[in-house]
């Protein structure tokens, strides 16, 4: 993915920053616990699309 984009996204909810999950094509919003998807590229930034962090997941 792009870092340029990579650089200006943030958390459609709490406007954080995201970390980029690049094994599984993620961005993640630590404070939400939220794992947003990344399709063909385009990362989806839909809360409905998100999926909810495992709690062993956070570390
Ligand atoms: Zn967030």
């Amino acid at each position: 993915m792009d870092k340029k984009l990579l650089d200006i996204l943030v958390c459609p909810l709490c406007k954080g920053k995201l970390v980029y999950d690049k094994a599984n094509q993620e961005l993640i919003c630590k404070a939400d616990r939220l794992a947003f998807p990344i399709r063909d590229g385009i990362p989806v930034m839909l809360e409905e699309e998100a999926r909810r962090l495992e709690a062993e997941e956070e570390a």
